[in-house]
């Protein structure tokens, strides 16, 4: 079993929107996928997929009330999901510790567990880390968010959560955005995929349906597909970055000494 989370520092960036569409092309992929919502102060792993009243939840798992396998739910494409509560009173009674042993437990279930996980560096976000042995850190294109995501490898990599690599969201192809190449640069790490900005992805959010069934063909899909081909190790290598190194690259350099 794989267990990736999906992390980045900042908020906002489209970690539950990749982790939730990752998940479900890795299963359209014919692999058994769960998605693990460790972002217990939001949970919205449900409200993704249009299946937000779940009865058992993780949260009833970590307080030791259920099972795990009471708590995993087929969502659309046969991807699995283990939901958290959307209750703030169920979110502070929770040890988030025993995060990492109920995501260990999937091993029975699961050929890919993609994990959920808050924005911060915080405890919260340091459980999630904790729960899989590999990262992808998500980041769009401005210089807070790769600032942010920076600081997000260091912790991924002190936890142990191995950076398998970087998806860059939201791109509009504008004048002023990151490039890739300072991208790889800064983060000493290969972009895995390249998302657009897509409003298809905002109207599958209001619809509750994920695009990657909703629109399969619409330009995050594509995206999307290929990054599971990459996860999957069906697609080639991405394209070499050249050494030079860019206007973002020589202003980020002193973050990393
Ligand atoms: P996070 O989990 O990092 O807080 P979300 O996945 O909840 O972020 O996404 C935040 C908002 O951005 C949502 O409204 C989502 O629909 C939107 N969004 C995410 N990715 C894209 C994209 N590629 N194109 C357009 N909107 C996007
Ligand atoms: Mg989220």
């Amino acid at each position: 079993m794989r267990s990736i989370v999906v992390a980045s520092g900042k908020g906002g960036v489209g970690k539950t929107t990749i982790a939730v569409n990752l998940a479900i092309a890795l299963a359209q992929a014919g692999k058994k996928t769960v998605i693990f919502d460790a972002d217990l102060p939001m949970a919205d792993v449900g409200i993704f997929l249009g299946q937000e009243s779940a009865p058992i939840t993780l949260h009833d798992v970590l307080m030791g009330e259920v099972p795990l396998k009471d708590a995993i739910y087929e969502g659309p494409a046969g991807v699995m999901f283990v939901p958290s509560s959307l209750s703030l009173e169920s979110y502070r009674a929770v040890d988030a510790r025993k995060l990492a042993a109920a995501v260990g437990e999937l091993e029975a279930f699961a050929e890919y567990v993609i994990v959920d996980s808050p924005p911060g560096l915080n405890k919260d976000v340091a459980a999630a880390l904790a729960c899989a042995e590999e990262s992808l850190i998500v980041l769009t294109p401005d210089p807070p968010s790769l600032t942010d995501a920076l600081k997000m490898k260091i912790l991924a990599q002190k936890s142990k959560a191995n950076p398998i690599g970087i998806v860059v969201n939201m791109v509009r192809g504008e004048k002023g955005e990151v490039s890739r190449k300072d991208i790889e640069a800064v983060m000493d790490l290969q972009v895995l995929a390249i998302i657009p900005e897509d409003p298809e992805v905002r109207r599958s959010a209001l619809q509750q349906k994920p695009f990657m069934v909703r629109s399969p063909n619409c330009p995050a899909s594509q995206a999307i597909r290929a990054l599971a081909a990459q996860i999957m190790g069906e697609a080639g290598p991405a394209p070499e970055v050249p050494a030079r190194r860019g206007f973002f690259a020589r202003l980020f350099g002193f973050l990393k000494r």
